[in-house]
């Protein structure tokens, strides 16, 4: 038997650093919303108790490293199950980009691998296993919409925005998110309108929603890498309604509610950087 689990991507509508905490984390505030651009796995039991990850993509690391392992191995050990599985990884989100990619495969892993051995595991245990292997894996369990506090694993779930094309463009260069949350300085530092967001998203008010994305993040990585800010003004002068670095980058994203301006914003990107796309919200 095989079986099918998709890993949708993640962006940020705002990303706020709170304060930097005892334990090492930083204490954030996140909005962050699925969107349809996802890894596509596929899960077979194996005989032998291993857990083997397959993935054409070089980026990807098959052994310990990767998320997906790790998920599988973690729900294995809590349920003692001695059976080994084959994980095969499509991947279609662009690696350390700032879209979850691996951590959406690690919350899919945990559906999946619960899914074949049958375990009926509730999705608030799923979040709890998922919060082990990642700040971002529970929001990526429970996907849509949702307002991330803590070190992102506290969620309130949220409207998603209203429908509208997401472009997407992630210039050829590697961003660290460890290094990104090192260089965080609370002096200066502009914080989002989280609570302005939120409301636009409970009004389903696109054009407020647009003016209230924010990510403190973004000044940190274009200091370091300016090409994401020509990204980021190439976007805005095609027309992007809303536009923002997510997570700790180098993606930048548009929220367009047009399909029209959405193709010109594609097709303008689409010389100047090798992965570009254009997709809808998930609701
Ligand atoms: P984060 O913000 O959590 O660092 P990201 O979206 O920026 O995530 P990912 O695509 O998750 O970036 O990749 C970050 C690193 O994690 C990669 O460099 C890769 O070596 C490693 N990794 C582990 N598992 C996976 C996976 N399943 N898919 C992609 N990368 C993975």
């Amino acid at each position: 038997m095989v079986i099918y689990e998709k890993a949708p991507a993640k962006i940020n509508l705002t990303l706020d650093v709170l304060h930097k905490r005892n334990d090492g984390y930083h204490e954030v505030e996140m909005l962050m919303t699925t969107i349809d651009l996802a890894d596509r796995l596929s899960f077979e039991k194996l005989d032998s108790n291993q857990v083997v990850i397959a993935s054409e993509n070089r980026f990807v690391p098959n052994d310990r490293r990767n998320l997906a392992y790790q998920a599988a191995t973690l729900i294995k050990e809590r349920y003692n199950i001695k059976e080994g599985v084959r994980i095969h990884l499509d991947k279609k989100i662009p690696v350390a980009a700032g879209l979850a990619g691996g951590s959406s495969d690690a919350a899919a892993t945990l559906r999946g691998v619960s899914r074949l051995f049958g375990l009926q595991l509730s999705q608030e245990e799923l979040q709890e296993i998922g919060a082990e292997i990642g700040s971002d894996v529970p929001f990526c369990v429970m996907g849509g919409t949702a307002l991330a506090t803590g070190r992102g694993e506290k969620l309130t779930p949220l409207p998603s925005p209203p429908p509208c094309w997401v472009v997407l463009a992630k210039p050829n260069i590697g961003v660290s998110t460890k290094d990104v949350y090192s260089k965080v300085q609370f002096d200066d530092m502009r914080h989002p309108a989280t609570k302005a967001a939120i409301s636009a998203l409970k009004q389903q008010d696109f054009k407020t929603l647009c003016t209230t994305l924010g990510n403190v993040l973004e000044p940190i990585t274009t200091s370091m890498h300016p090409e994401v800010l020509q990204i980021k003004s190439r976007m805005e002068k095609t027309g992007g309604d809303g536009v923002l670095m997510s997570g700790s980058g180098p993606t930048v994203f548009s929220l367009v509610a047009k399909e029209e301006k959405a193709d010109r914003i594609y097709n303008s990107l689409r010389g100047f950087c090798s992965e570009v796309y254009a997709v809808r919200m998930l609701r």
